[in-house]
């Protein structure tokens, strides 16, 4: 019992450490506030623990260790930087596509100023957003029009809701898919007011399947990219300009819900092919429409090409309103286009970039991360990832870490400081040089070494 009193008396109180140098420091980055109710919630814990018996360190660095700990964990930005050594380039939650160093730029330049987002310079008036992509957009596509929304899945639900309401849309069923985060094909038709009419069999759709669907009900026919999933063996769907030449033959639109969506041909790089945005539209699709975060490399957008009549309709509905992107987002997307218009988007943009790098230079960066960390170098595989090219990867070459537990390995890795995000095998971690940007490999490095000499302490050298 005076053992209790005495530990209880020996407590620190609120104002003795509000005067520590630490808890000034505090207060400037949490507020007085914040960091008073966090003193307050330790001191508590304490007694609390001393009346149990149970035994929680009461020094006053002690309490000052726990209460910064806790205060960054609750209050530090939980939206940070941080170090993709996965090997999956298109990563959506790490953010999908890193911008390239223009797209960062741009986006700066017009976040601290007064711009153009909604001015004409000649005329000295009102202008629309509406326009800043769209003469790319066209040059890029062949398209008549185009427009950038907050995201693929606004582009699906605005075509959807303008030009197909309380009518039906055919699609195929092997094309009914689900993207991830709940976005489901048939609940996006739901919500936009469109009866959906599903046509052929999982594996197996013809031309002749959309045709017998047909009838005065019909608006449109919907082609969308299974992004996510490969079908091997028995399996047939028509080809673009089956279902474009349906489309017509019947008065009905013929959309394209591509996804990912290229300007650039993937298998130049050993990928299998992934449906090239030109390639529909010079099919004769009326819309095709794709995101700007996956592999165009850019922010995250929806974009919609196609047919000018049709462009107009949709940016007429109130809901084009209610998924406009913002100054930022048009400014990283010009930037981004301008890439591909000047035929250099290998060079400047950060997915192509990891896609395109040779495995000898891979490899060449796993041997140096091995000759200042340990471990071994091995060969693995790269992925594209963010909903395109399933089941294609990358020969990439690995930086292996033999360690104690792989997991508490990377749990340490993703508590550091930039956080570092790696592979995990039953008895190695697994860092793959291809997603890690060129200027973050001094991060890395200091990461895992200091990760790595904790290990060593621990459980001797590493192999
Ligand atoms: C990824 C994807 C979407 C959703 O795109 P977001 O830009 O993530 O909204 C829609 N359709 C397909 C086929 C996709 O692959």
């Amino acid at each position: 019992m005076n053992d209790k009193r005495d530990c209880l008396r020996k407590l620190p109180s609120v104002d003795r450490l509000l005067s520590h140098k630490r808890v000034q420091n505090l207060i400037k980055e949490y507020s007085h506030r914040l960091v008073v109710e966090a003193i307050r919630a330790d001191l508590e814990s304490i007694r609390r623990g001393i009346l149990a018996e149970q035994n929680l360190e009461i020094s006053e660095s002690a309490v000052l260790d726990r209460i910064s700990q806790g205060l960054r964990t609750d209050f530090q930005a939980s939206l940070r930087p941080v170090i993709n050594a996965t090997g999956v380039v298109i990563h959506t939650n790490l953010g999908r596509a890193p911008l390239s160093e223009a797209a960062q730029a741009a986006m700066i330049a017009v976040a601290g100023a007064y711009n153009t987002l909604e001015y004409d310079l000649e005329e000295g008036e009102r202008g629309s957003r509406l326009v800043h992509a769209a003469k790319l957009l066209r040059a890029l596509t062949g398209a008549e029009d185009a427009i950038a929304l907050n995201n693929n899945a606004a582009a699906l639900i605005l075509i959807l809701s303008a030009l197909a309401r309380e009518r039906e849309v055919i699609i195929s069923r092997g094309q009914l898919v689900e993207i991830g985060g709940g976005f489901r094909i048939p609940a996006i038709m739901r919500e936009s007011g469109a009866t959906l009419v599903e046509v052929g069999t999982t594996n197996r759709t013809r031309i002749e399947d959309y045709e017998a669907a047909v009838n005065e009900q019909t608006a449109m026919l919907l082609r969308v990219h299974a992004s996510n999933f490969r079908q091997l063996g028995f399996v047939e769907q028509p080809s673009l300009s089956q279902v474009t030449a349906c489309a017509r033959q019947h008065g009905l639109l013929a959309v394209d819900d591509l996804g990912s969506g290229t300007l650039i041909n993937t298998r130049k790089f050993g990928l299998a092919y992934e449906p090239t945005i030109q390639d529909s539209i010079s099919a004769g699709f009326d819309l095709v429409c794709f995101s700007g975060d996956k592999l165009l490399g850019g922010p995250q957008a929806g974009i919609i090409v196609g047919k000018a009549k049709l462009m107009a309709r949709l940016k007429r509905h109130p809901l084009a309103r209610a998924m406009r992107v913002d100054k930022l987002t048009y400014a990283a997307l010009i930037a981004t286009l301008q890439h591909y218009l000047r035929d250099e988007a290998l060079q400047e943009i950060p997915i192509w970039r990891m896609i395109g790098r040779e495995l000898d230079e891979i490899g060449r960066t796993a041997e140096r991360w091995a000759a200042q960390i340990g471990g071994k170098v091995v060969d693995g595989r790269s992925t594209v990832g963010g909903g395109s090219l399933p089941g294609t990867d990358l020969p990439t070459r690995l930086l292996a870490i033999a360690v104690a537990s792989p997991a508490r390995f990377a749990a340490g890795l993703r508590q550091a400081d930039p956080p570092v995000i790696a592979r995990v095998s039953k008895s190695h971690v697994l860092l793959d040089p291809r997603t890690v940007l060129p200027e973050q490999e001094t991060d890395l490095l200091r990461v895992l070494s200091r990760l790595a000499l904790d290990e060593d302490q621990e459980k001797g050298r590493l192999s």
